[in-house]
């Protein structure tokens, strides 16, 4: 079909709004309109995070010289005529906005030529306005340029976030494209420097692991489902392998990339019970349905649909990626414990905890014990955990100790994140800080933490890890912080890389901070794994020998304090005066 403008009439009922709000959704209109150009390759090239550069060329159909100027008017496009053609569209793109919105805020330069014209044309467009239409020499295709993005709408540029993060939004849409189309060759630059690459093969596993790294791009669960009303395929993470936040979790559906909270809502409850609370999978879902069961005319960047039937959608894909899971995966292990007598592990109590614990205990930690000790917030010079005695485990995930008022119950996660936390804290003060390696791992940078690699490479370097380059993107870890050393280094470096939920307004102090963390929630003991009572021991005795034992790195508490006051009062000991 020619490139047309659509009637006032059909322009009025598409979805309106703003196409171009930041880099990424030029490189995402640009891909999507390679792709409905059948490219078999796709080339973007970004300089300064999209701000300077974003260029984009496909081997497609292209543009027919007569069409190039009408194709950036608005609402000009080749892929529909009536209303009627959206119950069945094909193609992603459909409402003739894009190129129109994105010559208006840069300097845009749109290369063309069809397979039947002997030579190309290069349209000039600066915001807006046409400076020149051209012959150039070039193969069939399209290539376009953007330059100097937002340079006449300053407003726009001040929501840009900084450049690393623009950069990673991009990266992130590129590779999401590349694994669902990957049929088609994309190739990723930034900044000169090769990101991402993928060789339209059709292997999608391999993408994968540019996204993640090798052994967990093995271990993804493969989703194949299907019933009458839908077609559901994809990738979903085992149950040992989850991530902070819900942002590696995405859909196709019908090749269109969606951002939906039925889906994702659908894909966590599948698992749950597999996975510990604040812990989410990486599910990549590529979901086929009737066009006429969705409507993709809702949203201006066309990345949100209605269903027609959104439970039943829930249901589906709860039940594909449920059924996955329970195909796949033996029944985990660390699941929380029901409370019924059979599924608790045995209770240890030490009767000689009196003479044995005691003695080794100098006098001012009993200082704080005389109101109850976790009130106290005494100079942090005196010991704020009274002297305990272990009583054992609980459920996998407490422990329980006597101390001198009471009980006390300390929740093993988040007690053994604070031990780590002060430890790899206070590592340069304490001298040896690292642990050579013997036989360093090898580190392949996967393409989604990339960036986030090189601005942490200096703080994970402070902290005591080594590396070495290795060829591209691909690092030795030489040498791993000592008190991590029961760590896989791998994972180590990886769980520093991994954004988390709130992470946006962090003031850059606190990076450092930051990174420590993250590799402590990953490194620390978790609750369902059960400990031997030397375990419990060490772990109670690291505690005490915390500057603030009492909460966990992200301030949650430690322990909770059950006084004996407050165990006579519930037993009907004391009166209630
Ligand atoms: P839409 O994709 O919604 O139709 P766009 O503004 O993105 O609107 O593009 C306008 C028209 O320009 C498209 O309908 C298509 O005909 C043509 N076009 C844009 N990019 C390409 C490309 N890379 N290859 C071939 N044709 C293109
Ligand atoms: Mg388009």
């Amino acid at each position: 079909m020619p490139i047309h403008e659509l009637s006032k009439e059909i322009a009025s009922k598409i979805a309106a709004g703003e196409v171009v709000e930041r880099p990424a959704s030029v490189v995402k209109e640009l891909i999507e309109n390679s792709i409905d150009a059948g490219a078999k390759e796709v080339n973007i090239r970004i300089e300064q995070a999209g701000r300077r550069l974003i260029e984009v060329g496909d081997d497609g159909t292209g543009i027919p010289a007569k069409e190039m100027q009408i194709a950036v008017r608005r609402y000009a496009t080749s892929k529909i005529t009536s209303m009627e053609d959206l119950d069945n569209i094909s193609s992603l793109g459909f409402r003739g906005e894009a190129l129109a919105s994105i010559a208006a805020v840069s300097h845009f330069s749109l290369e063309s030529k069809t397979r039947d014209e002997n030579n190309g044309m290069q349209l000039l467009v600066d915001g807006g306005v046409e400076v020149s239409f051209l012959p150039a020499g070039m193969k069939q295709g399209t290539q376009i340029k953007v330059e100097n993005l937002f340079y006449n709408v300053p407003a726009r540029q001040k929501f840009l976030k900084k450049d690393p993060t623009e950069r990673q939004l991009i990266t992130e849409l590129v590779t999401r494209y590349a694994l669902f189309y990957s049929a088609i060759r994309f190739h990723l630059t930034q900044e000169g420097r090769s990101i991402f690459m993928s060789f339209g093969n059709e292997n999608r596993r391999e993408i994968l692991s540019k996204l993640y790294d090798i052994d967990a791009a093995k271990n993804y669960l493969e989703i194949d489902f299907q019933d009458t009303y839908a077609k559901i395929y994809g990738f979903t993470s085992p149950l040992n392998m989850t991530f902070s936040n819900r942002k590696q979790i995405f859909c196709f559906i019908n090749g269109r990339l969606v951002s939906d909270a039925t889906l994702t809502a659908a894909i966590i409850r599948a698992y749950h019970g597999f996975l510990m609370v604040g812990r989410f999978p990486s599910t990549i879902l590529f979901i086929e349905i009737a066009p006429s069961e969705i409507d993709v005319n809702v949203h201006p960047t066309k990345d949100e649909v209605r269903f027609r039937d959104s439970g039943h959608v829930f249901g589906v894909i709860h039940s594909a990626v449920r059924r996955t899971l329970s195909t796949f995966m033996p029944l985990p292990d660390f699941q929380m414990p029901t409370w019924n007598s059979s599924s608790l592990p045995e209770r240890v109590i030490d009767p000689g905890w009196e003479f044995s614990r005691t003695e080794n205990h100098h006098e001012p930690a009993l200082l704080v014990q005389r109101n109850d000790p976790l009130q106290e917030d005494e100079s942090p010079s005196i010991a704020k955990v009274p002297i305990l005695r272990l009583i054992g485990q609980l459920g996998r995930t407490y422990i329980a100790a006597e101390g001198p008022d009471g009980l006390y119950l300390i929740d093993q996660h988040a007690a053994h994140e604070r031990i780590l936390f002060e430890r790899i804290q206070n590592l340069p003060q304490q001298g040896t800080i690292s642990q050579f390696l013997l036989s360093p791992a090898t580190l392949m940078i996967p393409a989604r933490l990339n960036e986030e690699f090189y601005r942490q490479k200096d703080i994970l370097e402070k902290i005591g890890f080594g590396f070495e380059e290795f060829g591209p993107d691909t690092f030795r870890i030489t040498a791993i912080p000592a008190v991590l050393q029961k760590m896989d280094p791998g994972v180590a470096v990886l769980s520093a890389l991994e954004p988390e939920d709130h992470q946006e307004g962090l003031i850059e102090g606190e990076k450092d901070k930051q990174t420590i963390l993250k590799i402590c929630k990953r490194a620390a003991i978790k609750g369902g794994q059960v400990l031997t009572i030397q375990e419990q021991e060490q772990l109670i005795r690291d505690l005490e020998n915390c500057i603030s034992p009492r909460t966990c790195p992200h301030g949650r508490p430690t322990m909770i304090h059950i006084s004996v006051d407050l165990l006579e009062r519930q037993f009907g000991r004391l009166g209630s005066r």
